[in-house]
């Protein structure tokens, strides 16, 4: 989708489930269970949405999705269906990974850095070999001293050969990657969750991360149980959406089963709406040629 001068695409990864009363927190069933239905284990079905900045500089991918790493028995855990493999991670929009300058990690949860490494030759190497990985320092340090609450969703495996290999960029808070392009840091998720804001043109944009994953997330108090600081999440959410509603910006999300992209609105000044784009939006300008 053209964004002023950007290229735009979505790539879904994967799709895999989570505990439904965790991706809600304190909200009763009764009311998430309408927008997001439960399976019989009360899990909910989510994408992992990868959003492909290509601007007139460089291209920029955001997050990596939970990877081919995983054993059977993990696999079933978390409902995962792969739609694509590290390797062709970028084939159903026409780029390849070596083409990739910049990936940008919201933070180092597997779901997001999963598939920021493959197995090639035995080892694990960067799926995108050419690329700074951008990760918020204090995110980085944070994964090496998580207490038993939080580190379950931290693998060593999936980020410690980009430090290896020479493509992790630390970064310290807010940060432009490129021109047009920037991480800022939102703490609530993790304590240095960034998300990314871009802009080109008249057109303004955010990808949200994990601070507010699906469109059912888009009401602030609707925080998920997994976020360390949830009460800031509550306010960081209302504070970015009153700017993208008030400004319409694109607002882009990581982990929605729906059409990912659209518009939020400030209803009667006190609901937002969020109103997805057309499907078609969806289609890559350059698909591979089918052999
Ligand atoms: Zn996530």
């Amino acid at each position: 989708m053209k964004f002023g001068e950007f290229e735009l695409s979505i790539v879904r990864e994967c799709t895999f489930k989570l505990d439904g009363g965790a991706m809600f927190g304190v909200v009763p069933k009764t009311l998430w269970s309408k927008l997001s239905p439960a399976d019989e284990q009360n899990r909910v079905e989510m994408h992992c949405n990868l959003l492909l900045i290509e601007t007139p500089n460089a291209k920029v991918l955001v997050e990596t999705g939970m990877g081919d790493r995983w054993t059977p028995k993990e696999a079933e855990r978390y409902g995962l269906k792969s739609l694509t493999t590290p390797a062709k991670m970028l084939e159903s929009v026409g780029v390849s990974n070596e083409e990739i300058d910049f990936v940008i990690i919201s933070h180092l949860h597997f779901d997001h850095v999963g598939g920021a490494t493959m197995l090639k030759d035995g080892k694990l190497t960067p799926t995108f070999p050419n690329a700074k990985y951008i990760v918020q320092k204090g995110e980085w340090e944070f994964a090496y001293k998580a207490n038993a609450r939080a580190k379950a969703s931290y693998r060593f495996e999936d980020f410690e050969p980009l430090q290896e290999s020479g493509v992790l960029q630390l970064v310290d808070g807010n940060y432009e990657v490129t021109p047009g392009v920037e991480v800022r840091v939102t703490g609530g998720h993790t304590s240095h969750h960034q998300v990314v804001y871009f802009e080109s043109g008249s057109e303004k944009g955010v990808y949200f991360a994990d601070i507010m994953p699906t469109k059912s997330h888009v009401s602030p108090p609707w925080v998920m149980g997994y976020d360390h600081y949830p009460l800031a999440s509550c306010d960081m959410k209302n504070e970015w959406l009153t700017k993208a509603s008030a400004e319409n910006w694109l607002v882009v999300f990581d982990h929605e089963l729906g059409t990912p992209w659209g518009r939020v609105r400030l209803v009667d000044g006190k609901k937002f709406e969020f109103e997805a784009l057309p499907v078609e939006t969806l289609e890559p300008k350059r698909k591979t040629a089918v052999v």
